[in-house]
């Protein structure tokens, strides 16, 4: 396992990081902690040194679950990395408070890395208002957290902005060979390789779909002339990056560790090795799988914010996603949480106000409808 500096902290951390937002579930969809315990322990003997957690993973769970499987002797050996997200920040105190919960949860004293949880350009704002990150900075002062940083879901302008705000130790954001122009872009990777930011990327893989190939993909890889899995193009798309620190994925079962494991031990998995003619192919697979989109929308966010709190971009994603990767359930599911959220198209009043501020001129309230109509009513506890 190839280990990398993290930013400016001194740290060498594993390429291959462990994300446990998608541990293993039993029938009840509560975490099924024996498999989950053994995964984690699994990771953490065998070369994964990064651990990356939330307070809201897995229904709240998700932090409980790695402080146990970590306990005895391993918890010393990794960096554990966690989130507070901005909603459960109504005063000062919560900040404090959430914080002592997570340490508990974790059964550690320290976090290694504390995240504000989903950055973006609405709540950057507010987040500098309240001056939280002075919070942070106490916490670090007392011991009680290592590094400063957050996690970002949005288009380039607002990365550079927050970037440029404040000396963070890291960013956390969205890549993989589906995202060179949208969420933060390459551009994105590279302005905080530039910054000396440590960089740990998320959904390499697009949630799962990119392990997948429709019939065009298919055709497309049997022509290489090297012949790999799809996942380990994704994952080699990534490790090309010398920004990046660590390449997270959501492993749920043994198989998949194991097999994440043994493309990461490759020598080659690293930056640099992928060839003129590979960036080519991956531009191609990119090209079939967005020949299914529904809307052209690159999630950059100029449509924001809506007056009722549409979640435009995420709404769209969650459509292109269900048409290109032939993922209806999926798209649902997750469509499901925007609406608890209150985020999801029914929201919409057509006032009007997005629609000239699209750069790809998407008829976004036509639009809102037809992807509300095919990814409403999924229902699950
Ligand atoms: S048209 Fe709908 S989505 Fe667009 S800003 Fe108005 S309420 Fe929001
Ligand atoms: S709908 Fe248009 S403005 Fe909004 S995120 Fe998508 S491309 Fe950008």
């Amino acid at each position: 396992m190839q280990c990398r500096p993290y930013g400016k902290t001194g740290w060498a951390v594993s390429l291959l990081g462990m994300g446990c937002m998608r541990l293993p579930r039993l029938d009840n969809g509560r975490v099924d902690r024996q498999k989950a315990y053994e995964l984690i322990r699994y990771a953490a003997d065998h070369g994964v040194n990064y651990f990356d957690t939330a307070f809201g993973y897995h229904g709240r769970t998700s932090e409980e679950v790695l402080g146990e499987a970590l306990e005895g002797g391993r918890r010393e050996r990794v960096i554990i990395a966690t989130k507070q997200p901005f909603g459960e920040m109504k005063t000062q105190a919560d900040i404090r408070r959430n914080l002592e919960n997570t340490l508990k949860k974790l059964r550690t004293d320290y976090l290694d890395v504390y995240l504000i949880h989903g950055i973006n350009g609405g709540i950057w704002a507010d987040i500098k208002k309240r001056e939280i990150l002075k919070e942070y900075e106490k916490f670090r002062d007392e011991g009680l957290i290592r590094a400063i940083a957050f996690s970002y879901h949005g288009g380039y302008d607002a990365f550079e902005e927050i970037l440029d705000a404040y000396d963070w130790d890291m960013c956390q954001v969205q890549h993989n060979f589906m995202d060179t122009n949208r969420e933060v872009t390459v551009k994105g990777i590279e302005l905080a390789g530039k910054k000396g930011c440590a960089l740990v990327v998320m959904e390499p893989l697009r949630g799962g779909n990119l392990s997948k190939a429709t019939e065009s993909v298919g055709a497309i890889y049997d022509k290489a002339s090297v012949k790999r899995s799809p996942v380990e193009w994704a994952f080699r798309y990534i490790a090309n990056f010398p920004q990046v620190s660590t390449i997270l994925s959501g492993m749920t079962t043994m198989e998949q560790l194991k097999e994440n494991l043994e493309i990461f031990s490759r020598e080659d998995v690293t930056s640099g090795k992928l060839r003129d003619e590979d960036l080519v192919m991956l531009a191609k697979v990119k090209a079939a799988y967005e020949s299914a989109a529904a809307t052209p929308c690159t999630g950059c966010e100029y449509c924001l914010p809506c007056p009722q709190n549409v979640s435009i971009p995420t709404v769209f994603d969650r459509y292109n996603t269900a048409k290109m990767f032939d993922a209806l359930d999926p798209s649902r599911r997750t469509y499901m949480f925007l609406t608890r959220a209150g985020a999801d198209a029914s929201n919409c009043v057509e006032c009007g106000a997005c629609e000239a501020k699209c750069p790809q001129g998407i008829k976004i309230i036509e639009e809102l409808k037809t992807a509300h109509e095919l990814l409403n009513g999924w229902y699950e506890e």
